[in-house]
């Protein structure tokens, strides 16, 4: 079918999605050294949402009081690379997915680059999976596109962090599309503001202030709550305020509807930050993310599906991969059509394990599933889809990849005790933390647990 066919390359370990997932299982499966492993990505630098749109890594800790922090290992390495470089600062919450870590999208671009250069992964940026081709024996073929012509990729094992589960999509796993059984998260379009006096705003109240004046305003906005947080540029703020629901994110004219309205609610913030927002009066808009941010699509039916009664019962299973402690968070349309976010949080400040089973399509040989398009139900996934869970699930499924190639195990046969030692020796956290356990190089994370 497809004639023109420029490259046809065989690797051991494809990773579909450069974000926070992806890069992580790529980090991960190149760490052994021993594989060839290819890192595939449609956008033209790694990241995906982190450096698309965002700018603070939630899910290290928990909220509370007393934040525990329960993401560790190779999630870790790159927060400390930006940490050297100076490009990440702690935002204490006690609320939300609690303590974050902020940093300069921009170097994380780079950052993201060098550590997956020097782990000797190859990098194909402007390439989009486009199709599937199933051989005989679990295997694959994937073809994919990009301004050279069409490729043919034949991996040995396939890592799907492609967010939306394209590959899971063209290849016939099932899966569950967000909005068909309880309404999908809304997206949001962020934008950055320089030229703001964060001095000004706080001598008038800030936070407070701004609630109240949001309240108040005859402004049209779409919402009046969310985030508008300083960044690590002087005089520059983030925000994840904009909210755009009941538009399908896999229907590309509801998807191409849904950015342009992302952007017109932008600038009717920008409107009201500057006519009533003290020490915004000489702010602009000077980003606008690469695209409008969609937090669900398809999940994937794994070998287990994560749960709401599994994360409120904060159980850590004999077969868990990761952990989490934060809180369901629910961005959706309320019965009035006005916009609002459901928390709820895990009892007493818990913390739950997330099975091995949750990043393996159902009866899959050779396939991992990782990031937003992992295993659970709507209510499981709006908890554990922050930035730290999905590389943590990036790094589980790349180094179970690797195992399952040098065992010859199946995806779903395999040995996850040793899967959960590979992953406690580069220094997964897999069981709730005493504070007093953390040891070597993390400042960040000392400075916050002391
Ligand atoms: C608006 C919004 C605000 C959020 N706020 C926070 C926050 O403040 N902190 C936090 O920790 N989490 C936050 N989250 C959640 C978190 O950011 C995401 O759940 C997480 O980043 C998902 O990571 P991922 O790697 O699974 O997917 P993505 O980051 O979406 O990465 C998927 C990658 O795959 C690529 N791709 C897609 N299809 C193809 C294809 N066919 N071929 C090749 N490449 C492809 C994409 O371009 C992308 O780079 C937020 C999410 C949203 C949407």
């Amino acid at each position: 079918m497809y004639k023109k066919l420029q490259s046809i390359e065989k690797v051991d370990v494809l990773v579909i999605g450069a974000g926070s997932a992806g890069c992580l299982a790529a980090l991960a499966a190149a760490s052994s050294k021993k594989h060839r492993v290819m890192l595939v990505e449609r956008y033209g630098f790694p990241g995906g949402t982190s450096t698309q749109m965002l700018d603070t890594f939630y899910g290290f800790f928990t909220p509370g009081e007393t934040p525990k922090k329960i993401v560790g290992g190779l999630p870790d390495a790159v927060v400390n690379t930006l940490d050297d470089l100076g490009e990440i600062f702690l935002r204490p919450n006690t609320y939300g997915a609690g303590t974050g870590v902020n940093y300069n999208p921009e170097r994380l671009k780079n950052v993201w680059d060098n550590l997956l250069l020097e782990a000797g992964v190859q990098l194909l940026l402007h390439t989009t999976l486009i199709d599937v081709n199933q051989k005989s024996n679990g295997m694959y073929e994937c073809i994919f596109w990009n301004k050279s012509g069409f490729w043919k990729i034949e991996p040995k094992r396939i890592i799907d962090a492609s967010g939306d589960a394209d590959f899971c999509h063209l290849s016939g796993y099932k899966y569950e599309v967000a909005g068909e059984l309880e309404p999908a998260q809304s997206m949001t379009t962020t934008f950055r503001m320089a030229n703001v006096d964060l001095e000004a705003y706080e001598k008038a109240g800030g936070k407070k202030a701004l609630a109240k004046i949001m309240a108040a305003t005859t402004h049209p906005l779409p919402r009046k709550e969310g985030s508008a947080h300083p960044m690590n540029i002087e005089k520059c703020i983030s925000t994840v305020a904009v909210k755009v629901a009941g538009l399908r994110a896999l229907n590309v004219e509801e998807l191409t509807g849904a950015e342009v309205e992302g952007r017109r609610q932008a600038f009717v913030f920008e409107k009201f930050f500057r006519q009533e927002v003290p020490g915004y009066e000489h702010s602009k808009i000077i980003g606008l993310s690469n695209q409008i941010g969609v937090r669900e699509t398809r999940r994937v039916y794994g070998e287990h599906r994560l749960t709401k009664e599994e994360c409120m019962l904060a159980n850590i299973p004999q077969d868990t991969i990761l952990l989490c402690g934060a809180p369901i968070e629910d961005h959706r349309a309320g019965n009035s059509g006005e916009m609002e976010t459901i928390w709820q949080y895990i009892p007493q400040g818990g913390v739950y394990g997330v099975p091995y089973g949750t990043i393996v399509p159902k009866d899959s040989n050779t396939v991992w599933v990782v990031g937003r398009c992992f295993s659970a139900t709507h209510d499981a996934h709006a908890s554990c889809r922050s930035m730290a869970q999905t590389m943590a699930m990036g790094h589980a499924a790349g180094l179970a990849a690797i195992q399952s190639l040098e065992k010859d195990e199946a995806a779903n046969q395999l040995n996850v005790q040793a899967l959960r030692e590979s992953l406690f020796q580069q220094g997964s956290v897999l069981e709730v933390p005493d504070k007093k356990a953390f040891t070597g190089k993390n400042d960040w994370a000392l400075n916050t647990n002391q």
